[in-house]
């Protein structure tokens, strides 16, 4: 069934996408201070999309004195004032989000279905929720003036370029902090098209700059002397150098870094739902998503009939051009991405996992990877224990409830777990023992801005979305 579909694919031309790019300091689009530049690339490809100035240590720096200039006045506005800008914002995010959408797909490689139904949606929901708090800080019950923190440093990965934007820039602005963000280098767009609505908008100048550039740039970002908080969304590794790298000064930090999450699947759970469960928690976005749902522990007395059923469904997923609105597997975000989830792989089979993929044919050019189990797999092997961070599933097996919550449990991770079950006590009691910071019951990989999300261990510390996202931008 691969391939069968020839649709009319949602079209580029919705989107004008420039030859070249600048940074958006202090409201205005410039070039880097010292003419470097990089280019993106469509993954489904591998033709350049289009060419990004590259910041280093002193676009770093203008940009957070631009940021420092305006946290006077940002921070000084009254709540309702900096709600209104964050409700045009999200308004205007909604009124542009077909060619957001499109953007997003060609610069990151994944489906339009997914940009279209869940990364545009969610980042305005963002801007909405937080728009609501911005009035509403000093009765919340944070105690008397709660008060901003003054210039985030804030680096976000590429795997929800715009949703991990708005995760990071909604809270920060709704609590009077202003902002210089670094998206990743192979998705740098949709977060200069972000600048380009925070003029349309008319926010302040300097209240938000975006520099596109490498990991120098962040890590220049980082130490700057002149920022007060480091919001950071990526690699357990760099989130390490990150912690290590500001040890010894007063700067803030939250990090949002790997998993490698369980997804629980007890013998009375309904069968078909569970494998819809299983297939959203790590084929949705090629896998590459923080809180995947990577490792299947499924009760051993329903192992054989669980597992035939999901080769069914995914022999079923359509794997192709992301811009295609029938595409269920789109292209892998880089060239290096493809290499780490190939490697990973090649160890699974290297250390006796019996690997499996529908037959399925793969695009000549471009960055893709057929969805793949791992059976037969113990505790002990590679694809058990690290983040893949693609469209690879693990799957392991339990008898009791206990046997599942130490399994679950026994991950350097701690980001997301799922259960499945019709017992609600089991739910309760499982749950409490999972050391996660994000359960979900009988669905997985479901995002709402009022709740909470982080990590338990070495996926991070603390907490983006709801009321406890507000914390990390404040000082009570
Ligand atoms: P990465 O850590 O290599 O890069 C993330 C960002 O950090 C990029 O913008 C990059 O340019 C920048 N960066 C690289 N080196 C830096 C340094 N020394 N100092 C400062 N910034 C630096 O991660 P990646 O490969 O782009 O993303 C995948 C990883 O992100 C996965 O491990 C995934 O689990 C994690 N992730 C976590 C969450 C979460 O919310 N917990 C969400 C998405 C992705």
């Amino acid at each position: 069934s691969l391939f069968e579909y020839a649709p009319a694919p949602e079209s580029r031309s919705v989107v004008d996408i420039a030859p070249s790019y600048g940074l958006f300091i202090d409201g205005e689009f410039t070039e880097a201070a010292d003419g470097k530049v990089f280019k993106t690339l469509l993954p489904s490809s591998e033709e350049v999309l289009a060419e990004v100035a590259r910041a280093g240590a002193a676009d770093v720096d203008r940009a957070v004195k631009a940021a420092r200039k305006a946290f006077e006045k940002w921070s000084a506005l009254p709540g309702s004032e900096r709600a209104k800008y964050l409700f045009r914002i999200a308004r205007i995010i909604q009124e542009r989000s077909r060619e957001l959408a499109v953007l997003e797909t060609l610069d990151n490689g994944k489906p339009i279905k997914e940009t279209r139904d869940a990364d545009l949606p969610l980042v305005a929901a963002h801007f909405f929720y937080y728009a609501g708090w911005a009035d509403k800080l000093d009765h919340a019950g944070y105690g008397a003036n709660p008060r901003p923190l003054g210039v985030a440093g804030q680096v976000i990965p590429w795997n929800f370029p715009l949703l991990m934007l708005a995760w990071k820039i909604a809270p920060a602005l709704a609590t009077g902090n202003t902002v210089v963000l670094k998206p990743a280098e192979t998705t740098p767009l949709s977060a200069l098209f972000f600048a380009d609505i925070c003029r349309q908008a008319g926010l302040p100048k300097g209240v938000v700059n975006i520099l596109t550039g490498h990991g120098d740039a962040g890590a220049a970002l980082v130490e700057h002397p002149d920022v007060n908080k480091v919001a950071f969304t990526g690699s357990t590794a760099v989130g390490k150098a990150i912690a290590r790298q500001i040890a010894g000064t007063d700067k803030k930090v939250t990090l949002e870094l790997g998993g490698k999450g369980a997804n629980i699947v007890f013998d009375d759970a309904p069968i078909d739902q569970a494998v819809e469960g299983i297939v959203n928690g790590v084929f949705f976005n090629q896998g590459q998503v923080c809180c995947a749902g990577s490792r299947l522990l499924v009760q051993e007395s329903i192992h054989d009939e669980l597992l035939d059923s999901l080769k069914r469904r995914l022999s079923t997923l359509r794997l192709g051009d992301p811009l295609d609105k029938n595409t269920d597997i789109g292209a892998i975000n880089s060239a290096a991405q493809l290499a780490r989830i190939t490697a990973l792989a090649e160890t699974g089979e290297a250390e006796g996992a019996e690997r499996w993929s529908p037959a399925c044919e793969l695009p000549s050019v471009g960055y893709w990877f057929a969805p793949t189990l791992f059976t037969n797999v113990t505790q002990a092997h590679t694809v058990a224990r690290d983040e893949i961070f693609g469209p690879v599933l693990s799957v392991l097996t339990f008898r009791t409830p206990d046997e599942a919550v130490a399994k679950a449990n026994n991950s350097q991770y701690g980001l997301s777990a799922g259960i499945w079950t019709e017992k609600g006590s089991r739910i309760l009691a499982v749950a409490g023992k999972l050391r996660a910071g994000v359960v979900w019951a009988n669905t997985f990989n479901k995002f709402d801005p009022t709740s909470p999300f982080g990590g338990y261990k070495e996926s991070g510390f603390g907490r983006e979305g709801g009321r406890h996202g507000l914390e990390g931008y404040l000082d009570v």
